[in-house]
């Protein structure tokens, strides 16, 4: 399976310096090649190499091999769509590969750049240290938010898919973003916490900073601080659904379980949001935690099972009597039929278990 490593580069002044120029120059060149192609309509890399090549040479500095490059993402585009005659922005992404790229051991990466090479240190934890060997192929410098990022594609081997001896239900939601059927809650509350903190320091920041009538814009600085805060949330937020995930499929694992949870077929209606910006915050950030809990799973070789979302929260997991006013609160699951009262996401992650359980063979216990 292949995932992306990201590798913070830590350049000192005058390497920043000399990647942001050799961006600039493979997006200007990358955007001549594209113009060129667009004229002549030439959209492959071999026909376009013989119209650019020798004019893009001589006009960028670029080495053969990164002319090579900025042709390939001209080429890229094309392949999507011949349509449109692409242009890249100067601080757009360049792809590196292992000509023009190598690593030093675990702390240093050699780029190629105008006016030579430079060797940048890199931020490397254990999780970068165990992976790095895994690099293949082609890498991504990227500048974001002022700092810069390799982006290496690696390829992690996948375990063996387990033969799941039971399923362990998982319903996703906004107050509580992951509820298990085993009885184990992880609460939104720091990740509502934290939105709600940085949603207020943003009011200040608008107020600040109000709207140039001039340019429609707010100032620079300001606009830099609201975009930094934004980072900062969405960091936290991946950082808890990578443990919310993380500890979801070691504990289906560890249990020769199958993880199961809602298949995505409609919006669901039982989350009520109080603002709408809630309501986007909780959408990608729902998303995000069901792509890292489905990689991690095939990582681990933990079979996902997708189950049929409708009325998981209102039928009753005692005796699957069905009505909207089970649903005695937000939190609160009471049947009106056998009177089983329980917490809304357990009940509803035992349906998830449940139906998921009818749906896999599942291999039987050994008798010890
Ligand atoms: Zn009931």
């Amino acid at each position: 399976m292949k995932l992306t490593l990201q590798l913070r580069l830590l350049p000192t002044h005058a390497q920043a310096d000399a990647l942001r120029a050799t961006m600039a120059a493979f997006n200007a060149a990358a955007t001549y090649a594209a113009q060129a192609g667009f004229a002549a309509g030439l959209f492959g890399q071999v026909s376009l190499h013989h119209l650019v090549y020798y004019e893009m040479r001589a006009t960028f500095a670029l080495s053969s091999q990164m002319a090579v490059r900025a042709i390939a993402k001209a080429v890229e585009c094309f392949q999507r769509d011949k349509t449109v005659c692409p242009t890249f922005s100067p601080d757009s992404a360049i792809c590196y590969d292992q000509r023009v790229l190598s690593f030093h051991g675990l702390s240093t990466a050699s780029l190629w750049a105008i006016g030579g090479r430079v060797e940048v240190p890199f931020i490397c934890g254990p999780y970068q240290r165990a992976r790095q060997g895994r690099i293949k192929g082609q890498t991504d410098l990227v500048y974001r938010g002022g700092a810069w990022y390799l982006l290496c594609t690696i390829e992690m081997p996948e375990a063996p898919l387990l033969a799941p001896q039971d399923v362990l239900g998982v319903d996703l939601g906004v107050v509580n973003l992951a509820t298990t059927s085993d009885g184990t809650t992880h609460s939104g509350h720091a990740v509502e916490a934290c939105r709600t903190r940085y949603a207020q320091c943003r009011k200040g920041l608008q107020r600040a900073g109000t709207v140039s009538q001039m340019s429609g814009k707010r100032p620079k600085k300001i606009r830099q601080a609201l975009q930094r805060m934004a980072q900062k949330e969405a960091a936290f937020r991946r950082d808890v659904n990578h443990c919310i995930s993380k500890t979801l499929i070691a504990s289906a694992k560890g249990t020769q379980r199958g993880i199961a949870l809602e298949a995505l077929t409609h919006i669901r209606s039982r989350s009520r949001f109080r603002q709408p910006q809630r309501a986007r915050t909780a959408g990608w950030a729902f998303a995000q935690l069901r792509a890292f809990i489905e990689y991690k799973a095939t990582l681990a070789g933990v079979p996902v099972v997708l189950v049929d979302p409708r009325h998981t929260s209102q039928g009753c997991n005692r005796c699957g009597h069905v009505e909207r006013a089970n649903r005695f609160s937000q939190a609160r699951f009471s049947c009106t039929q056998c009177d089983y009262t329980t917490h809304a996401d357990f009940n509803a992650a035992n349906n998830i278990r449940d139906r998921a359980r009818v749906k896999v063979p599942l291999v039987a216990v050994p008798l010890r």
